[in-house]
C-alpha cells in the first residue's frame, strides 16, 4: 500500500514540485504543512514526512518525527557543520534519509567524483563550480558541499584546505587547496562542474538539472523506500543501491 505522505514547505518550489511528481508514481500527498501549520497534528496523520523547508525547520521537524516515531526524508540545505552534526544525532533515531540532492544523476557524480580524486590525485588541481537561481538562499549548494566533502576524504585533507572564491593577490595556487565557486543567477536550477586541471589536460565532470521533478521524484522514491527500513541515517546511495 501506498505510504501516506507528509510535505513540510509545501508552498515552496519544491514542494509544487513534490505534489506535481507524485501522481506520476501512484503517490497522494496526504498532508501539505507550511508556516504556521500544525505540523505534529499533520504528521499524526502521515507515514513519512519529506521536508524541503528552510535549515531553520529542521530541528522541530526532526522532534516531532522522533516523538510520533516517523520517517523523513529530509532535501532541505544550508545547515552549518554543528547544526548539522547536532541534527543528525536526532535523525539516527528514526529511519532518515538525508540528501543534499536527490537527482540519479547527481549521484552517480558524486561516485565520477570519487574514483576521479583517487585516480588523478594531487597533481590535479580540484575546483567546484556551481550555478543556481537568484532565489537560492545557501552557498555553497548542499551538492556542492558533498562534492567538496568528496574530494576532500579522498585527499585526506581537512575543510581548512577549501578556498571559496578567490580575490586580490592570493599568490599562486598551492596543491593543497580545493576551490569552491558559487553563482547565482536567473531561473538556474542547479548546474554542477567538478573540475580537475594539471599541466597539459583538464577533465570536467558536469551535471546539469533542468527541472525540479528529478529531485522532486528522486525524494518520493526515497520516502517509498524509507518507510519499515531500521532506525538510521541513510542517503541516496542507500535508496539507489549505489553502494
Ligand atoms: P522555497 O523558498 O521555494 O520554499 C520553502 C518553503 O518552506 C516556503 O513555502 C516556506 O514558507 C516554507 N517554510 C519555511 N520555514 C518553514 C517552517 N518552519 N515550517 C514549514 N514550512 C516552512 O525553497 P525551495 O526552492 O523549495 O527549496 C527548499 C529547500 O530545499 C532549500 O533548502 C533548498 O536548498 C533545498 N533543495 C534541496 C534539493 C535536494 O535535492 N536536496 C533540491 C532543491 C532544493
Amino acid at each position: 500500500m501506498s505510504p501516506r505522505i507528509l510535505i513540510n514547505g509545501a508552498k515552496g518550489r519544491m514542494g509544487q514540485a513534490l505534489a506535481s511528481a507524485a501522481p506520476e508514481l501512484g503517490l497522494a500527498i496526504s498532508v501539505a504543512v507550511d508556516v504556521g501549520d500544525d505540523l505534529a497534528a499533520g504528521l499524526a496523520k502521515a507515514d513519512v514526512a519529506i521536508d524541503f523547508s528552510a535549515h531553520s525547520a529542521t530541528r522541530t521537524l526532526l522532534e516531532a518525527a522522533v516523538a510520533q516515531k516517523k520517517p523523513v526524508v529530509l532535501g532541505t540545505t544550508g545547515h552549518g557543520a554543528e547544526e548539522k552534526k547536532q541534527l543528525l544525532a536526532l535523525a539516527a533515531k528514526v529511519p532518515c534519509v538525508w540528501a543534499g540532492n536527490f537527482s540519479v544523476g547527481v549521484n552517480l557524480l558524486f561516485a565520477l567524483t570519487r574514483r576521479a580524486s583517487a585516480v588523478l590525485g594531487s597533481d590535479y588541481d580540484a575546483e567546484v563550480v556551481e550555478m543556481h537561481h537568484r532565489f537560492k538562499k545557501d552557498a555553497p549548494s548542499g551538492t556542492a558541499a558533498r562534492l567538496l566533502e568528496i574530494i576532500l576524504e579522498e585527499r585526506k585533507l581537512t575543510a581548512q584546505a577549501l578556498r571559496h572564491g578567490r580575490e586580490g593577490i592570493t599568490g599562486a595556487r598551492t596543491p593543497s587547496e580545493v576551490g569552491m565557486h558559487a553563482l547565482r543567477g536567473g531561473d538556474v536550477v542547479g548546474d554542477h562542474t567538478v573540475m580537475f586541471a594539471a599541466l597539459g589536460e583538464r577533465l570536467e565532470l558536469t551535471h546539469k538539472a533542468s527541472d525540479r521533478g528529478i529531485f522532486a521524484r528522486g525524494a518520493l522514491r526515497a520516502a517509498q523506500w524509507v518507510v519499515g527500513q531500521p532506525p538510521g541515517v541513510y542517503d541516496m546511495q542507500d535508496v539507489l543501491g549505489l553502494k
